[in-house]
């Protein structure tokens, strides 16, 4: 089974690189944040069991919880986690005994190829690693 290499951006401004809508909004500690003093799950409990038809606090939670969305997103692409969802094709290249690998590099290894040699992901770019069998 392979990963999808289509999905649901994070975001799409940062799919077209293009400038954070927010600016440096988000680039704050948890705790600056509406709410700041919950927990991720405290908050979403908070969210789940609020009554928004009659709750004043209704308003208060989904902005938070929009606050805390954001920032979570822009945390998770801090550390790094968007790379392992791409996938990185290799193909082996039987002219230079070496492996061209689908980001643009090109890698040889002395013996076998990639899954052989326990690699499962790419030293380029991070993206899984799959190999193209060509023949
Ligand atoms: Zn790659």
């Amino acid at each position: 089974m392979t990963q999808q290499t289509q999905g649901t951006p994070s975001a799409t401004w940062r799919a077209k690189n293009q400038p954070d809508p927010h600016g440096d909004r988000y680039n704050c500690e948890r705790a600056a944040l509406c709410m700041g003093s919950l927990t991720d799950d405290q908050l979403a409990n908070a969210v789940f069991m609020c009554d928004h038809r009659t709750s004043l606090e209704s308003i208060a939670y989904l902005t938070a919880a929009k606050d805390r969305i954001r920032w979570l997103s822009r945390k998770l692409e801090e550390v790094g986690a968007a790379p392992q969802s791409s996938i990185c094709c290799w193909t082996y290249d039987s002219d230079s005994f070496s492996w061209d690998t689908g980001c643009g590099e090109k890698w040889t290894l002395m013996d076998g190829g990639p899954k052989e040699n326990g690699m499962h992901f790419c030293h380029a770019c991070g993206g899984k690693l799959e190999e193209e069998s060509n023949g």
